[in-house]
């Protein structure tokens, strides 16, 4: 964890950006729940619980930030609601998500599985691919094992 927040610190600085108190408490808050996808509020709410001095424009601010820095991805699910994503550390390519239409919980596929499909879209729309965003809709494992016991019942 401290190494992470040092490189990221070193990511800011690099962009002339430094890492205040503000901006380390809302890391600190991503790097907890990188398993998560939180909103803007959902970090606010976080951050607050340690810090109650910061704002919610500031937790806003800093996110912006961090996405511009591509330190964090920001993503919908289609709800409308703007989540962020900590990038994994070293990874070229957004990861992809399962999005259960069920439960509503998001799993994460961090195999990119898509250079082929890359290599016909620059050979073929000539475009240089520099991302992507990959959201699948379905049924988890979880909702199915649940379904498959309720039928046996
Ligand atoms: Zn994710
Ligand atoms: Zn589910």
């Amino acid at each position: 964890m401290e190494s992470r927040i040092e490189r990221i610190k070193k990511q800011l600085h690099t962009a002339g950006y430094k890492l205040t108190p503000q901006r380390e408490a809302t890391v600190r808050v991503l790097l907890e729940h990188e398993e998560d996808h939180l909103s803007a509020e959902d970090v606010y709410l976080l951050v607050k619980e340690k810090s109650p001095e910061i704002g919610l424009a500031t937790v806003y601010r800093t996110l912006e930030l961090l996405t511009e820095l591509k330190i964090v991805d920001k993503i919908n699910f289609g709800d409308g609601v703007s989540r962020y994503d900590l990038r994994k550390e070293g990874a070229a390519h957004f990861h992809h998500h399962l999005v259960c239409i069920e439960c509503g919980a998001v799993d994460e596929i961090q195999e990119d599985l898509l250079e082929d499909v890359e290599a016909i879209v620059e050979r073929d729309w000539n475009f240089k691919i520099k991302d992507h965003r990959l959201t699948f809709h379905g049924i988890c494992y979880r909702c199915q094992e649940k379904e498959q016991k309720e039928e046996h019942e």
